[in-house]
């Protein structure tokens, strides 16, 4: 196996037995960058001369005889709406194209606290808007497994780095599935951690209520060693939780007897394609056969969810995109007074989608609509959020596809947003109730395509999701 392919934890032991330098390592993955990049599009910006720089730093320290730390020296890829101070970070927006943040985001300072080896930035939709990449405004990327199907999105430049052996493993964002479902389309595992684990500070503003960091690695050891870097409380993010965060490490224990996992039927309806649904359900049977037990539960207000989720999500991306006005941030295109020259700026700067979803959350919060619209979905979160809470008081985690089916092909989607949309149907309950979540792969469809499943837990409750998780990637 070439060393990009390789997991951190794997590289972790190569280093520290000195049969790899870091200088080495990082060679490898710039090389398999130059190779794949044509193809895969997976970066908008390759941070080519700090990598080697920083895996020089990485081999002077091995060289004194000092240890390092898991992620010491190893390849990433970060999502280009993480904040990285003197490196571009554009959302995959033109009207952010020349943004050099002055800071850097929290999640970024933990994981660079670790010394990995920052590769670039990842491919995204614009301001995370999307399930598919396609919405970057500079290019596409392409799933490493079939280069005519999309990686999934909005991470779909982290999924597809770490699924293409550009990047060891990447941080992505999950406002509604953007973490899970990319990773599920390309084979890699995808967490999205607790809302509140990790912090929100310098990650450009989404949907402020759902927006949440977390790791895309190749399998669960390196997912426990990434959450370990990036969880924690931050002074500078009011809404990050104060709770201890655990070793994820110590939850790596290939055990599950006694685990109650509940099946919610209302994720194995029409749309679910069978090739998912089977193989999700041999995902059910695995674990039981393992000793767990498996319960049908029942999330009855899941067919809300995507009807409020383009409610809640679309209403905090027009508050938060306000500040694109051509004076604070970013772009500006002139105009003759100024209300010409943020109209212009807007117009030419922002891509369709997310004018889309201003459009569609200004008109949630208007006053005539307020409470037909964004008030009924805050309701509706509520419900959501109580069938979860009436599930878990019966199961320790919830077992469901990740998506409705596997990768489709690029452009298959792109003329209608409501399929698009429908997309989502697995992953954005989760947000709604602020939960943890992770995608794990199960193998492939008839066309080898990658198929993942998606475990639930309760809040803050990330080690059980990682025992479960750990334990099926055991046997599988
Ligand atoms: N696909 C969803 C959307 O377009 C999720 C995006 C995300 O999680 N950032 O809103």
């Amino acid at each position: 196996m070439a060393l990009y392919d390789k997991t951190a934890h794997e590289l972790h032991a190569l280093l520290t037995a000195k049969e790899i330098s870091a200088s080495e390592l990082t060679a490898e993955v710039l090389k398999r960058v130059d190779e794949a990049e044509d193809k895969i599009g997976a970066y908008l910006e390759i941070t080519r001369d700090k990598a080697a720089a920083d895996a020089k730093a990485v081999d002077d320290k091995i060289a004194r005889g000092e240890a390092i730390l898991p992620l010491e020296g190893i390849p990433c890829a970060v999502k280009d709406n993480i904040c990285t101070k003197g490196i571009r970070t554009t959302c995959a927006s033109k009207i952010l194209e020349n943004f050099i943040p002055p800071y850097d985001a929290t999640a970024y300072i933990k994981l660079a606290a670790q010394n990995p080896i920052l590769i670039g930035k990842a491919n995204m939709d614009e301001f995370a808007m999307g399930g598919s990449t396609e919405n970057s405004a500079f290019h596409v990327t392409r799933n490493p497994h079939n280069l005519e199907r999309v990686p999934g999105g909005s991470s779909g430049g982290s999924a597809a780095a770490v699924a293409g052996g550009e990047a060891v493993f990447a941080l992505g964002s999950d406002t509604g599935g953007s973490i899970r479902q990319p990773a599920s389309f390309c084979g890699v595992v995808g967490f999205k951690p607790t809302y509140g684990r990790v912090s929100r500070y310098g990650l450009v503003a989404f949907a402020s209520s759902l927006d949440q960091i977390g790791p895309l690695t190749r399998d669960v050891t390196d997912c426990a060693l990434v959450l370990n870097a990036i969880c924690g409380h931050d002074d500078m993010d009011s809404t990050s939780t104060a709770a201890q965060v655990p070793d994820f490490t110590k939850a790596l224990v290939a055990d599950v007897k006694g685990l109650r996992i509940g099946l919610p039927k209302e994720y194995f309806v029409k749309g679910i394609d069978a090739e998912v649904e089977t193989a999700v359900r041999n995902v059910a049977k695995k674990f039981e056969g393992l000793g767990a037990e498996i319960v049908e539960v029942s999330l009855p207000h899941t067919e809300y969810a995507i009807s409020t989720y383009y409610i809640i999500a679309p209403a905090e991306a027009a508050t938060n995109l306000e500040r694109y006005d051509g004076v604070s941030y970013g772009a500006r295109v002139d105009g003759a007074d100024i209300v010409e020259m943020m109209t212009n700026t807007r117009t030419e700067k922002f891509g369709a989608e997310v004018k889309r979803r201003i459009m569609i959350g200004n008109y949630a919060l208007s006053a005539g609509y307020y409470d037909a619209y964004y008030l009924k979905a805050l309701k509706v979160r509520t419900l959501i959020q109580r069938d979860f809470t009436d599930a878990f008081k019966d199961v320790d985690l919830i077992l469901t596809p990740t998506t409705p089916n596997a990768a489709f092909k690029l452009g298959e989607m792109t003329s209608d947003p409501l399929k698009m949309y429908l997309q989502d149907i697995c992953t954005v309950p989760v947000n709604i109730a602020g939960l943890p979540g992770v995608s794990i792969p199960c193998g492939f469809t008839s066309d080898k395509l990658p198929l993942g499943f998606q475990l639930i837990g309760k809040p803050l409750d990330e080690a059980t999701i990682l025992r479960a998780a750990f334990t099926y990637e055991q046997i599988s």
